[in-house]
C-alpha cells in the first residue's frame, strides 16, 4: 500500500465516521511555545484548552511534522525520521475513550478490502498508563484484547502533555509486533524494535502547569472538556503494510535513497555505517525540501539552525560516501519533490523557489568545507613539526567556530593523516562557549546588558551610521 493510500484510507475512515478533514498546518508552528509542528494536534491546542471553538468537534487530519529531538537516531533505528506525517483523529468534548479505542481497532483489523489496514488481531498489543482501569476494560471487554497483550507503563511513554502550560492526558498506545527475528518477546516493555509503536490515543482531560520535566509536574485542573488526541505515524504503518524493514525503505524515502546510492556508487545492503548515511540523506532531504517548502530558510538560529544542520548533515553524510561534487543536494531535492509531490502539490509548483534556497546552502557549506580544510592543513602542518601525533583541542575548536566545520569531519580527516584530536579538549571549549552563551542569555533576561554603546548612537559621539542593509546581507562582507 502506497504512503499517500494510507493517509487517504486513514482520513476517509474517520470522515465517513462524522470527522471534518482539515487540512495539514504549515511546519511553522503558530504556538510560541514550538519552534515547529511536532504532532498533529499542536495546531489543535487553542481548542483543547477551550480558547477558540473548532470548526466541527471531530476533527481529522494528516499533519507534517518535524522532531528535532529525534536528529541522532534517524538511519540507526527503524522508526524514526525527523520529518514524518502524523495521522490523527480528534475530538472536542465530543467522544472519548470508550469511543475512541473501539474506532482505532477497527481501522488497524478491518480487512484492506473493506477500507482497513487488515492487521492480524494477535499481533496487536497495547499500552495503557498505571492506573488507567477503564482503559484496560475497553481494551479488554470491548474490543477483546487478551490481558497478556496489554502492558501497563509510567509518565514516562504513557502520559502525554504538550506545552507549558498545555492540555495533557494519560494515553494508550498500539504496538504492531514484526516478530521474532526483530528483537525479543514481551511486548513494547520489553523491545520497542519488535514491537512498533504505530499508533498513540491520548485521552487529553487536564491542564498541566509548569515545569521542565517530561514526567513530574503540577496538574492544574481538568480542561473545558474531555478530549481525544491521537497520533498514528504514516511512514510506520507505511513500512508494515510495503513488508520492509524500516520507514526509509518506504516508496517515498527510498525513491531519495536509492538516489542518494545512485550518485555516490554506494550499494546499500552491504555496509552498516554507508547504509546509515544512505538512510540519513534520504531523511534528511525530504525534510529539508519540506521546511523549505513552508518558507522557512537556512539561518543561525531558530528554526533556520534545524533546517541548516539538517541540510549540512545531509551534505556531510553524502561527501562521507565519496560524493563530494556540488549540485548533489539539487538532484535529490528533485527526487524529493516528485515523490512527496502527489500528496503536497505545492511542491512542485515551488519547485524553482525550492531548489534556489537549497543550491545556496549547498554552495555556501562547500565554500565553509573548502576554507576549513586549508585551515585545517595548516594545522596538521604545525602538528607535524612540532612531532604531535594529535590535533590540539583549541584548533579543533576554531574549526568549528569560526569555519563551521563539524567535529566528526575534523575527526575523519585527520584520522586520515595518521592524527588523533583532543576531543576533549576540545568539548572542554564548547562546554566553556555554552556557559558563556547561557550567562549572556541571563544577562538579558536579567538587563545586565552593557547598552553604553547604545548612547553613543544616540548621542551621534560613535560618529555616523550608515545603514548598508538594504545593499548588503549579513554574511556578504
Ligand atoms: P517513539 O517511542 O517510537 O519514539 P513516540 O512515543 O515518541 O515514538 P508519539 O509522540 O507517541 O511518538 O507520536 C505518535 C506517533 O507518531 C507514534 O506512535 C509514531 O507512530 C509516530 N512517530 C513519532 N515519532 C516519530 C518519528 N521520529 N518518526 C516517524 N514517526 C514518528
Ligand atoms: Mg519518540
Ligand atoms: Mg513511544
Ligand atoms: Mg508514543
Amino acid at each position: 500500500m502506497e504512503s499517500a493510500e494510507v493517509a487517504r484510507r486513514f482520513l476517509g475512515f474517520f470522515e465517513e465516521r462524522g470527522h471534518t478533514v482539515v487540512p495539514s498546518a504549515s511546519l511553522v508552528a503558530e504556538d510560541p511555545t514550538l519552534l515547529l509542528v511536532n504532532a498533529g494536534m499542536v495546531p489543535f491546542k487553542p481548542y483543547f484548552l477551550g480558547q477558540r471553538t473548532p470548526p466541527s468537534p471531530r476533527m481529522t487530519s494528516a499533519q507534517k511534522c518535524v522532531r528535532t529531538p529525534d536528529i541522532e537516531e534517524v538511519g540507526k533505528t527503524t522508526r524514526h525520521a525527523t520529518f514524518f506525517q502524523m495521522l490523527g483523529n480528534f475530538s472536542i468534548g465530543d467522544y472519548f475513550k470508550e469511543q475512541a479505542i473501539p474506532f482505532a481497532w477497527e481501522l488497524l483489523t478491518r480487512s484492506r478490502d473493506e477500507g482497513g489496514f487488515g492487521f492480524p488481531e494477535e499481533k496487536l498489543w497495547v499500552t495503557v498508563f498505571n492506573d488507567d482501569d477503564e482503559a484496560v476494560g475497553l481494551w479488554h471487554d470491548k474490543v477483546g484484547v487478551p490481558l497478556d497483550r496489554i502492558q501497563r507503563r509510567g509518565m514516562e511513554d504513557n502520559f502525554w502533555s504538550m506545552g507549558v502550560p498545555g492540555p495533557c492526558g494519560p494515553c494508550s498506545e498500539i504496538y504492531y509486533d514484526r516478530g521474532p527475528e526483530y528483537g525479543r518477546e514481551g511486548g513494547p516493555v520489553a523491545d520497542e524494535d519488535r514491537y512498533l509503536e504505530v499508533w498513540n490515543l491520548v485521552f487529553m482531560q487536564y491542564e498541566r502547569g509548569p515545569g521542565e520535566s517530561k514526567t513530574d509536574f503540577p496538574i492544574l485542573g481538568d480542561l473545558p472538556s474531555k478530549n481525544i488526541d491521537t497520533g498514528m505515524g504514516l511512514e510506520r504503518m507505511a513500512a508494515i503494510l510495503q513488508g520492509v524493514d524500516n520507514i526509509y525503505e518506504t516508496d517515498t524515502l527510498w525513491r531519495v535513497l536509492d538516489r542518494a546510492a545512485g550518485l555516490t556508487g554506494t550499494r546499500y545492503g552491504r555496509e552498516h555505517r554507508a547504509d546509515v548515511s544512505l538512510r540519513v540523506i534520504a531523511d534528511h532531504v525530504r525534510s529539508g525540501t519540506m521546511m523549505v517548502a513552508d518558507g522557512i530558510r537556512p539561518g543561525n538560529e531558530g528554526r533556520g539552525y534545524v533546517l541548516r544542520r539538517i541540510l549540512r548533515r545531509s551534505i556531510r553524510n553524502l561527501r562521507l560516501l565519496g560524493g563530494e561534487d556540488a549540485g548533489l543536494m539539487h538532484e535529490l531535492t528533485a527526487v524529493a519533490i516528485a515523490a512527496m509531490g502527489e500528496q503536497y502539490p505545492e511542491l512542485v509548483r515551488t519547485a524553482a523557489n525550492i531548489h534556489t534556497v537549497i543550491d545556496a546552502e549547498e554552495d555556501s557549506f562547500l565554500q565553509t568545507l573548502r576554507t576549513g580544510t586549508a585551515i585545517f592543513d595548516t594545522a596538521v602542518e604545525q602538528t607535524r613539526r612540532a612531532g604531535g601525533a594529535t590535533l590540539a583541542g583549541d584548533q579543533a575548536f576554531k574549526l568549528h567556530d569560526t569555519y563551521g566545520f563539524p567535529i566528526d569531519l575534523t575527526l575523519e580527516m585527520a584520522s586520515e593523516q595518521g592524527l588523533q584530536v583532543d576531543e576533549e579538549g576540545f568539548r572542554r571549549l564548547m562546554r566553556e562557549q555554552r556557559e558563556r552563551a547561557k550567562k549572556d542569555a541571563r544577562d538579558k533576561k536579567t538587563g545586565n546588558l552593557d547598552v553604553s554603546v547604545l548612547d553613543e548612537l544616540l548621542t551621534g559621539a560613535g560618529g555616523r551610521v550608515d545603514f548598508i542593509g538594504y545593499r548588503h546581507l549579513l554574511g556578504d562582507a
